[in-house]
């Protein structure tokens, strides 16, 4: 078997085998780039040599032996030979880049005769014993275990002697009195000599390297960044060339783009009279790389040559790794450059631009997430920096909602409106968990913080969906509402007091932090957006609820809305009274009035969403929810009107009795009602459909506004296209007796009127018996919307409000569950019945309208599945618009 490559033999084409270090030095010798010569034992031979228990296959050492007299013919130098030595490194690189975590040798092939003679023939001896103790130190302590300290504490000593601040500036004496230290250390530590057989030291190194394979550090890399165990490690051994030798030596790191901002400039960091290791372990200040440009401006303009060239070949930005020996440039190390996500969208727009890569390719090469960044404020990194040196960093806790913000702590809703809107501060809203009757508080806030929740608590939605920054399940964080303060990490924040929340990292910080807003409307986020446009197939809607969402949404690229929750619009200070009103009444007379007063309400709504969309499609869902959600709580009338009477008890007979008789009487009233229609499993019970049978004039109310809206708009030159959506269908006896109803109530409304508009009856596929009857729903149905939050509820049989803090955490550490199914479509499950609604809804209808509009709409897994099985549209938040404009780019590509 062939088990080592020289470095003319291989290509960047053979990753697997060569490992990425190994296959990139190939391919760059190809090139014809200045690369020392070297050659490389496979990531098989590493596989054979752990599964063997450390031994070297068959034949693998002559091979070795056998490239480097190859190495040595070519170089005219040979390893061991101190009139004329060959030195080399012997280094890890395998298939992915797992940077630091296996270990590198250097200066393989010094002893004392070597460094005795280099020294005398040179008359360096400065270079000599500083090439011959690193070598000590690393084979002492990555081949023979010796622990770094000892070495460590002679350099310190030295350096203390001498009075200078690090190595590079201690004499040769000094030099060559630590080679001798390093030695004793490892004959003390190890009870034998270090090995002055160079050959001996290039096979010891060639093991020690196979093996870091599997030390902790790089098994722990590879658990945490999901890279397979059986990869094994490549082994580079590559001709020493030395950045150290003077002032016209040196070496450096750069990438041939910023990787910050994207920009077209190489960017990175060069030290003069060093060695490679020096730039990267930061024990001598850096210089920037323009610095070598005034050093060595014609080395400059040759590294910059061969960036591009290097840019060209392999079609990506770079990080490179070079070395200056007295005047002569050599390349050492070239990979794809990592990069933020504001970098990874200009560079591949630019690279487009360039042609050195296609539309598609750009498209494809920024991650969905990474659109991100985009839209969100973020803490300038120094200011974040800075917060953390100080100790400000709190706590940490789920990143639930991106952004920055920082604020005053407010620990009630009412308190976060009235600061932010009377007093114009910037409010954090801190809860324990929040409710819905605390939404108008977190509109109001910069951002959202809580003790407890999950990924998809309430906080944690309604956060996404109006795009505020969140952190939410800060354990460590205890919130005190009565006493209306917080501990955590030892610190009592009071409210009032300032706050910073990141929810792109979930960090929590005390006090303020600067935010930066990234810009928007960046030409190269548009361009690249507008390419994914042209490759997806599937729409984009968004879920808006107020004709604000719905212009934002807009702007983000949405083609229409996909769900509005009309019953949001309910919970308005200015409404409730009303809808209160209309659920307790006791008369039809008294509930159409209600119903009367809440119309315009509604008719206003539709009309702000119908003309921000300009003839988009806009699906409207009927009430979905429980009534009760719109009413107190049971136990909270319950405390009140046992309390009132209590206190009337004292007051038996005295004046101010009289008021509070009243109030007793309707509190009363109202608890009677919230008891009458209390239900074991409200979620399960009178809502969506349901409610709308039970209760016509309510719905009939809501289809009403909604034709009303539709017909001034047709009026006015505005284009509309509403779709009434009709939630929670089992049976389609429901819908057919739902949609006659209403469906008279539109066609009484434009005979009214004298208009007619486009229209359609729908309904949300959210009950799995309605996935599994689709073909009969279809009949009536005019499109089909996914509701998976529910769908995945009633499919699983899983309560998601109980399971994400309780037992649904378990199950995913676990690993009972691979995902979270309320953040990832389960395409087993839930996806199998929605690809059977899809079937045999178009097999009834086949130009059936089918969407998504649950939570799963915005992720990109979700989005890959919906094109996959056909539907026509997703339907995410509005900030998550762009994000799935760019998913399904990817999943039609
Ligand atoms: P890592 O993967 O941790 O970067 P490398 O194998 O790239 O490890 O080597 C560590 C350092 O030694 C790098 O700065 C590299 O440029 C330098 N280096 C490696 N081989 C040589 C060589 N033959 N000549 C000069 N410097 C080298
Ligand atoms: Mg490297
Ligand atoms: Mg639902």
């Amino acid at each position: 078997e062939k088990w080592v490559y020289l470095f003319d033999e291989g290509r960047g084409d053979m990753k697997d085998l060569l490992g990425g270090k190994g296959a990139n030095l190939a391919e760059m010798t190809r090139i014809g780039l200045p690369v020392p010569p070297g050659f490389i034992v496979t990531t098989q031979a590493c596989n054979a040599f752990l599964a063997a228990g450390s031994r070297f296959p068959e034949g693998l050492w002559e091979q070795e032996l056998t490239a480097l007299r190859k190495l040595e013919k070519r170089a005219g130098r040979s390893l061991g030979d101190p009139e004329n030595p060959l030195l080399v490194s012997c280094r890890s690189g395998a298939r992915f880049s797992m940077p630091g975590m296996m270990d590198t040798l250097l200066n393989i092939g010094m002893n004392d005769a070597v460094a005795e003679r280099l020294a005398a023939r040179t008359g360096d001896a400065r270079f000599a014993y500083d090439a011959y103790r690193r070598l000590v130190q690393m084979f002492g302590t990555v081949v023979l275990g010796v622990p770094d300290e000892p070495f460590e504490q002679v350099l310190e000593q030295h350096r203390r002697q001498q009075g200078v601040e690090n190595d590079a500036a201690l004499p040769a004496e000094d030099l060559k009195a630590i080679t001798e230290s390093f030695k004793a250390i490892v004959r003390e530590k190890t009870g034998r000599d270090f090995p002055q057989e160079p050959v001996e030291q290039l096979r010891l190194a060639t093991e020690a390297v196979f093996r870091s394979w599997n030390g902790k550090r790089a098994v722990d890399y590879r658990n945490a960044a999901g890279i397979a165990h059986d990869l094994g490690t490549a082994v580079n051994i590559v001709t020493m060339v030395f950045g150290n030798r003077g002032e016209d030596s040196g070496t450096g790191v750069v990438t041939t783009r910023n990787v910050s901002t994207g920009e077209r400039e190489m960017e990175g960091d060069y030290l003069s009279n060093a060695q490679g290791e020096d730039v990267v372990s930061g024990t001598r200040p850096t210089l920037r790389i323009s610095a070598l440009k005034e050093l060595h401006p014609k080395l400059y303009a040759q590294l910059e040559r061969y960036c591009q060239k290097l840019e060209r070949h392999f079609r990506d930005v770079q990080d490179v790794e070079f070395t200056i020996e007295q005047g002569k440039l050599w390349m050492l190390q070239t990979r794809d450059a990592k990069r933020t996500a504001q970098a990874a969208v200009r560079i591949a727009v630019e690279l487009a631009g360039e042609r050195l890569i296609n539309r598609k390719e750009a498209v494809l090469r920024v991650k969905p997430e990474q659109i991100d960044f985009f839209l969100h404020p973020q803490f300038a990194p120094a200011d974040k920096k800075a917060a953390r040196e100080r100790g400000d960093l709190l706590a940490t806790g789920l990143n639930v909602s991106p952004g920055a913000a920082s604020g005053v702590v407010a620990f009630d809703a009412d308190t976060a409106e009235r600061w932010s809107k009377e007093v114009k501060k910037a409010v954090i809203m801190v809860r324990p968990e929040t409710k819905p009757d605390d939404v108008h508080g977190m509109l109001a806030a910069r951002g959202i913080l809580t003790s407890r929740g999950g990924r998809t608590s309430h906080a944690a939605l309604v956060a996404r969906q109006f795009g505020k920054p969140a952190v939410v399940g800060v354990s460590a964080m205890e919130v005190d509402c009565e006493k209306r303060q917080l501990t955590v990490a030892g610190r009592v924040l009071h409210e009032g007091d300032t706050v910073s929340i990141d929810g792109t990292t979930g960090e929590v910080f005390a006090g303020p932090l600067e935010t930066v807003i990234p810009d928007l409307k960046d030409p190269h986020i548009l361009k690249l957006l507008e390419w994914a446009d042209s490759f997806r197939k599937l729409g984009v809607y968004a879920n808006a609820d107020y004709p604000r969402d719905a212009q934002q949404a807009r702007e983000l690229g949405a083609e229409g809305v996909g769900l509005c929750r009309t019953e949001h619009m309910f919970f308005e200070t200015d409404r409730l009274p009303h809808v209160q009103r209309m659920i307790l009444a006791r008369t039809d007379e008294e509930r159409d009035e209600a119903l009367a007063r809440l119309l315009p309400f509604q008719r206003e709504d539709f009309l702000g969403l119908f003309r921000a969309m300009n003839g988009q499609p806009v699906t409207i869902r009927l009430i979905d929810p429980p009534l009760h959600e719109f009413l107190p709580s049971h136990d909270e009338l319950l405390h009140d009107v046992t309390e009132l009477e209590t206190r009337l008890e004292l007051l038996k007979g005295k004046p101010e009795a009289v008021g509070m008789e009243a109030t007793l009487a309707s509190k009363r009233r109202m608890l009677e009602a919230v008891h009458s229609m209390r239900e074991a499993n409200p979620m399960l019970g009178l809502r969506g459909v349901r409610l709308g049978i039970h209760l016509p004039a309510l719905v009939r109310m809501q289809v009403r506004a909604l034709f009303e809206a539709a017909c001034q708009c047709a009026r006015e030159g505005v284009r509309v296209f509403p779709k009434v959506m009709i939630p929670l269908i089992a049976h389609s006896n429901e819908l057919r007796v739902e949609k006659e109803t209403l469906e008279a109530e539109a066609r009484a409304v434009m005979k009214e009127r004298g208009l007619k508009v486009a229209y359609q009856f729908g309904t949300m596929i959210e009950i799995p018996r309605a996935a599994l009857t689709a073909d009969q729903i279809a009949q009536d149905a005019e499109f089909f919307s996914f509701g998976t939050n529910d769908l995945t509820q009633t499919t699983y049989g899983i309560s998601r409000d109980d399971a994400e803090t309780g037992f649904l955490s378990e199950y995913l550490s676990k690993r009972i569950l691979p995902e979270n199914p309320f953040a990832t479509i389960d395409q087993r499950g839930v996806g199998a019945l929605m690809e059977m609604a899809v079937r045999l809804g178009r097999k009834t209808r086949p130009t059936l309208d089918i969407g998504i509009c649950g939570e799963h709409g915005g992720d990109p897994k979700t989005i890959a599945f919906c094109h996959r099985i056909g539907l026509d549209y997703v339907s995410c938040s509005p900030y998550r618009v762009p994000i799935a404009r760019l998913a399904a780019a990817h999943a039609a590509l």
